[in-house]
């Protein structure tokens, strides 16, 4: 069960999470917590402003976090253990505090120990969690992630070794369960082999609970959050998204991968790997029965299960009269790409050029510059990618001409679809999602197949 940052924002969200788990008591739960909603943010907020010498700033911020954490265990405890935990969570903060004074004496902030700030997250949310549990009766043992995530050092996205994270929870953590303990765990923190803290990426607390399903065999992984489940879209942008309640792997990965923020993308792979069913869950409505993630599911008589739409993109147009019927120079304008370590999302090739998309990144310009020692480049930023998913697709006739009727006036700068042959994914600016979004969703979701969509 992995209870997201708005699940464990305050007290009484804290209070709600108890209750859910305590109702799953004879299923044996093994927990996972993000940090408080916000305080990544803020963590990675006072880190940075240390790293530029803000000592002060950094301090501040800090500060502020301090009180959020010690008001939230105030109105959770009665007196004696919240006196108790409140020593601890002083103790977090004030080594908290010693390494903001020391990042900003030194004036610079290295990956490594930005992912040590960030980690305190987890690490304080746990903390009040697993002391929250204990007072209500629930038999909670808090687990340090970095003695069961074992990653690799690319810090702030570290890869976690599956085989090496499953050996470890069996020794671990199955004896814990079966004393009939309840293990609380931080997610998104993990360590190397050499216990150096990693973190596995932005909104990967998912990503750790999979991987923890899928290394105990769980029955299911629940993904609690603020909402009914996957939504047909973004409700912020369309506040008549439809719950979605029954959705392949496939699908979700598709939807997670191109920007449905309420799944991390690689959260479905241990599930696949393990056929094990991923339900998504509204802390705030647990009785809603949200969506399922299952390897089948029923065909759906309505052509797309939902749109996503991924912002802060930049396309690359790389072009080069000496491509035309040569061999050998995708690879080479992939290599610099490979040599940056930055992913490609969607491509599309003529005879002279390539468009592609990346994520808006630093090492944007040193990229285009090695590219520019194989072909003219230009690229722009504000781009965003849109991505119609369903497995429908793959046998309905038409389906681009009803896409780009409903957005006509809107400029589209690349199409692609095919690769996974569920989805059609096309790249347009970023200012133009909402209207764009709103359209596709009219389209497509005004009367769907009751038996997929709420
Ligand atoms: P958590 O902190 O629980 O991990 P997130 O903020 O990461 O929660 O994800 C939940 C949010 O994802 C929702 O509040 C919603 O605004 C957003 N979201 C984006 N796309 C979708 C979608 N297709 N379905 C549901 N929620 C979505
Ligand atoms: N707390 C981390 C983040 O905000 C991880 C997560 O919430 O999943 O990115
Ligand atoms: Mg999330």
């Amino acid at each position: 069960m992995k209870f997201g940052g708005t699940s464990v924002e305050d007290a009484r969200a804290i209070d709600r999470v108890a209750g859910i788990v305590k109702s799953r008591l004879p299923e044996r739960p093994f927990v996972v917590v993000s940090a408080m909603a916000k305080v990544t943010d803020q963590l990675l907020a006072m880190a940075a402003a240390a790293g530029r010498g803000e000592r002060d700033q950094a301090l501040e911020i800090c500060r502020a976090l301090r009180e959020r954490h010690y008001l939230t265990v105030g109105e959770l405890l009665g007196t004696g253990l919240h006196t108790e935990l409140h020593h601890e969570l002083g103790s977090e903060f004030d080594s908290l505090d010693e390494l903001l004074r020391g990042i900003s004496a030194v004036g610079e902030l290295t990956p490594r120990t930005s992912d040590y700030v960030v980690s305190f997250g987890e690490r304080l949310s746990s903390m009040i969690a697993t002391a929250a549990f204990l007072a209500r009766d629930i038999p909670a043992t808090l687990v340090d992630p970095r003695q069961v995530i074992v990653t690799d050092a690319q810090h702030s996205r570290a890869v976690p070794q599956v085989d090496e994270i499953n050996d470890r929870l069996q020794d671990r953590i199955q004896p814990l369960i079966e004393q009939q303990r309840v293990p609380i765990m931080g997610g998104f923190v993990g360590a190397t082999r050499e216990g150096v803290t990693t973190t596995i990426g932005r909104g990967g607390s998912d990503f750790s609970a999979a991987l923890v399903g899928a290394g105990l065999n769980a029955a299911r992984i629940e993904i609690w959050t603020d909402v009914d489940g996957m939504k047909t879209t973004d409700p912020r942008i369309c506040a008549d998204a439809r719950r979605i309640k029954v959705i392949s792997f496939e699908e979700a990965a598709e939807l997670a991968y191109f920007g449905a923020k309420v799944l991390h993308p690689a959260t479905v792979l241990p599930a696949v790997e393990k056929n094990i069913p991923v339900l998504v869950l509204n802390s705030r409505n647990p009785s809603n029965e949200g969506t399922r993630i299952l390897a089948r599911t029923p065909r759906s008589r309505s052509l797309f299960k939902a749109i996503a739409a991924k912002s802060r993109i930049t396309v690359i147009d790389i072009v080069a009269a000496r491509m035309l019927m040569a061999h050998g120079f995708l690879a080479q304008v992939f290599e610099v790409f490979a040599r940056h370590r930055c992913a490609v999302d969607v491509v599309s090739t003529s005879e002279v050029s390539i468009s592609l998309t990346v994520d808006s990144n630093e090492a944007i310009p040193q990229i285009a510059a090695d590219l520019e020692k194989l072909a003219f480049v230009k690229y722009s930023g504000r781009k965003a990618i849109v991505c119609l998913v369903g497995e429908n697709l793959r046998d309905t006739p038409g389906v681009a001409a009803q896409i780009f009727d409903a957005i006509r006036d809107i400029n589209v700068r690349m199409i692609s679809q095919g690769a996974s042959e569920i989805n059609l994914t096309f790249v347009i600016d970023e200012a133009d999602v909402p209207e764009a979004v709103r359209r596709l969703h009219a389209r497509f979701f005004s009367d769907v197949d009751p038996e997929v969509f709420d």
